[in-house]
């Protein structure tokens, strides 16, 4: 079995064939899955999604890429996390690369997201994007592992991964482990221990080989556990059930 933890199954491409989406999760053993909020204006979708899908879990918050959209306060967030099927908060985090200019506004949002998380103890969803340093500076400074939660679709080196996990977080590969140049990744997800490890698609997004181009869905994240277990001499039922064990464990308002 296995879980994805990462997805945005409320997306347009996903969203118009939900059925099918949910197919393939049935037939690639795939049991569970965390659809992941970017802006509050698309929350309720999310949330009635989870709503009506027992296997589908939920996360509130406003994404680093979005500009300009209605920002955040802690209360707010506390208030919709209030959901016995919202189990994260996030997506939120740093992201230097798609914006450039004074970014204070995604430190200070993400502060506030921190903030949340510690406030109803429900664990984060960090997205990090050429902005390591001031990521785990802010967690840090935060006191972000008091709140516990996931480096997701990690990208960064074998330092960030184990700077993360000493703060009490765990790691999520996406289909990027499959792509031919992502090699440094790779040692990265033979290294880490097992026990802090998570699997995800960011589905519609970033679609593993033997995918690679078409839309990504929830289904696919078998091949991302196929491929840490090659690298890691394991079997991708090993790698299925401790990251499932792992979900539960780090989202534990979740239930099987
Ligand atoms: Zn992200
Ligand atoms: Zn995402």
């Amino acid at each position: 079995m296995f879980v994805d933890s990462h997805c945005h199954i409320n997306f347009p491409d996903l969203a118009s064939k939900l059925p099918e989406v949910f197919d393939l999760m049935a037939a690639n053993q795939v049991s569970h899955a965390l659809c992941i909020s970017v802006e509050l204006e698309k929350f309720p979708e999310i949330r009635a999604l989870a709503e009506a899908h027992p296997n589908v879990y939920a996360s509130v918050g406003v994404h680093p890429d979005h500009e300009g959209c209605t920002e955040p306060t802690v209360a707010e967030l506390v208030a919709l996390a209030d959901h016995p099927k919202v189990v994260a908060i996030g997506e939120t985090g740093l992201d230097y690369f798609r914006l450039g200019g004074d970014l204070e506004w995604q430190r200070e949002r993400f502060r506030t997201h921190i903030c949340a998380a510690r406030a109803c103890q429900k664990p984060l969803v960090i997205h990090t994007r050429a902005a390591a340093d001031d990521t785990l500076r802010i967690m840090r400074e935060e006191q972000a592992g008091k709140a516990g939660g996931v480096m997701h679709c990690f990208t960064e080196s074998l330092e960030v991964a184990e700077a993360a996990i000493e703060q009490g977080f765990y790691i999520s590969f996406s289909g990027i482990v499959t792509f031919k140049n992502a090699k440094a990744l790779r040692e990265v997800a033979a290294v880490i221990p097992l026990e802090r490890m998570l699997i995800e698609t960011d589905s519609p997004y970033l679609a593993p080989a033997p995918h690679r181009g078409q839309t990504n869905q929830p289904g696919y994240v078998k091949h991302v556990a196929e491929e840490i277990a090659r690298v890691r001499g394991i079997t991708a039922e090993a790698v299925g059930d401790i990251t499932t064990q792992n979900f539960f464990r780090l989202f534990k308002s979740a239930r099987h």
